[in-house]
């Protein structure tokens, strides 16, 4: 790689929640990044913010469990930004029901834009990290992995998740990629908002629930996840590969 290579990194679903975080966080190390997330228009937000604070951000609007999208974007990234070299496999949706009312369609569309996606991702990238020598994929999974009630979907989608990160690590390794996973535990987001909807509780008391069973006494916040996700990016990673980071204030399980 030519010290002139400019070092991309993409995070996808990144116009809110733990991508804006993490794309925020990932502009602060360094890197030029790809905020990326269905709508173009929904990423301009946090591309202003980066670009204001002196760092470099591009907005991308694709879909990540469509091929065709993901190429294209991909493609997009190398060309009007930079080598992307870090891959932070975020986007997300949920479609919570217990198991014997799930539709199928639920079922899909969980699986397509969790494991679909990262795969199409990952494969698409992969290209530029192998040349570069030098790459991390970063997959988000969840404490959901070890089973939530309501979450059949979900939980396999990120299990799953888990299982994939071990085979990029042992597929890719050899060309100086590493491939993690995140599990985070309850961050504050619009989808554990979403959650606390769902089910009919206010928010705030739908927190504080939780936060009754986490032993640093608090929830999570979008950037405890960014900080780890800017240390599995870093220099200083490179020997941890086809982990499972569980970042949940407290024992996993
Ligand atoms: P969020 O709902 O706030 O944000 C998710 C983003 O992904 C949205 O901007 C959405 O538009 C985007 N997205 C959805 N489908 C997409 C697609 N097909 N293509 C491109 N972008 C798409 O969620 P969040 O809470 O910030 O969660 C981010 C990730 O962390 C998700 O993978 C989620 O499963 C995981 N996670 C979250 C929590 C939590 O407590 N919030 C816990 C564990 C894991």
């Amino acid at each position: 790689m030519s010290s002139e290579t400019v070092r991309a990194a993409i995070v996808t679903g990144a116009a809110r929640g733990i991508g804006a975080a993490t794309a925020k966080r990932l502009a602060v190390e360094g890197f030029a990044v790809a905020v990326l997330d269905l709508d173009e228009s929904s990423c301009e937000a946090v591309v202003s913010e980066i670009t204001a604070a002196g760092g470099s951000a591009l907005g991308v609007g694709a879909d990540v469990s469509d091929e065709q999208s993901v190429q294209s974007a991909v493609e997009h990234v190398a060309d009007a930004l930079g080598t992307p070299l870090v891959l932070v496999n975020n986007a997300g949706v949920i479609r919570d029901n217990m198991m014997y009312k799930m539709s199928s369609s639920d079922w899909d569309t969980v699986m397509n834009v969790h494991l679909r996606g990262s795969f199409l991702m990952s494969r698409a990238v992969q290209k530029y990290m192998t040349e570069a020598k030098w790459g991390r994929i970063i997959n988000l999974s969840s404490t959901s992995a070890l089973g939530n009630r309501g979450q059949a979907n979900y939980a396999a989608a990120k299990a799953g998740l888990q299982g994939f990160t071990k085979t990029l690590a042992i597929e890719l390794g050899r060309f100086g990629i590493t491939a993690n996973a995140i599990a985070p535990g309850f961050i504050e987001t619009e989808m554990t908002q979403a959650t606390a909807e769902r089910i009919g509780v206010p928010f705030e008391e739908f927190r504080d629930a939780v936060v009754e069973n986490i032993a640093v006494g608090r929830s999570g916040k979008p950037e405890d996840i960014a900080n780890s996700v800017a240390f599995l990016a870093g220099d200083g990673a490179g020997f941890i590969s086809g982990q499972t980071l569980y970042v949940s204030g407290g024992p996993a399980a």
